[in-house]
């Protein structure tokens, strides 16, 4: 039986169309970039060449690179403003007041921007928890240390939870933990993705009736 829907936050609970992840990525190419002394390009290929070691461009650096300024990491990659396009989603508050299932966030960003983006939505009540990367010394999804200290705080196990991501690669992880995962692919960008997907949040309800 289901106890807990664990959600991402970015590109999850509100549309990849308003561009506000990408932006956030554009930061985070920038600021390794000039860390490193490359150019934001170089650096998102040397990335992309570790990302199966490393769930986060964070935990890459602070590995590969002897990083430890994360919070200049943090405030360079989530300014002040950075959903001001964001708008209230009263759609999105009633479709989740509707599921009497308790929810909680996992996010890979630090807390502030999880509190920014859900105070936006209008939707912050309605989680019971916000899991992020500050919470796991910097581990981020989709490492198991990140999971199991979520399940381990709802106090469930991982048969009991279902867990919604945007990212295929997050979605896996929790899956080999022998989880329930669902991938939220808005525009179809992962076609070749075999596994349970949808296209918008409001078809989870498929999986938990
Ligand atoms: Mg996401």
């Amino acid at each position: 039986m289901l106890k807990y829907l664990l959600f991402d936050l970015d590109n999850t609970l509100y549309s990849c169309h308003y561009g506000l992840e990408k932006n956030v990525s554009r930061r985070i190419w920038e600021f390794a970039a000039a860390l490193l002394g490359k150019t934001p390009e170089e650096v998102r290929r040397q990335r992309m060449e570790a990302k199966k070691q490393y769930g986060t461009c964070l935990e890459w650096l602070m590995t590969e690179e002897g990083f430890t300024d994360v919070e200049a990491y943090f405030a360079a990659v989530h300014p002040p403003g950075e959903a001001d396009s964001l708008t209230p989603d009263p759609v999105l508050r009633t479709f989740l007041e509707n599921i009497s299932i308790p929810k909680a966030v996992l996010t890979n960003a630090p807390r502030e921007h999880a509190d920014v983006i859900l105070d936006k939505l209008g939707v912050s009540d309605l989680f019971t928890h916000v899991f992020d990367v500050r919470q796991c010394n910097f581990l981020g999804k989709p490492r198991r240390e990140f999971f199991d200290h979520a399940l381990r705080t709802l106090g469930v196990s991982i048969e009991e939870v279902l867990f919604v991501d945007d990212h295929p690669f997050y979605v896996e992880g929790f899956v080999a933990m022998g989880g329930k995962g669902i991938l939220l692919d808005e525009d179809d960008f992962h076609s070749d993705y075999t596994q349970p997907k949808i296209r918008a949040l409001n078809e989870i309800t498929r999986y938990i009736s």
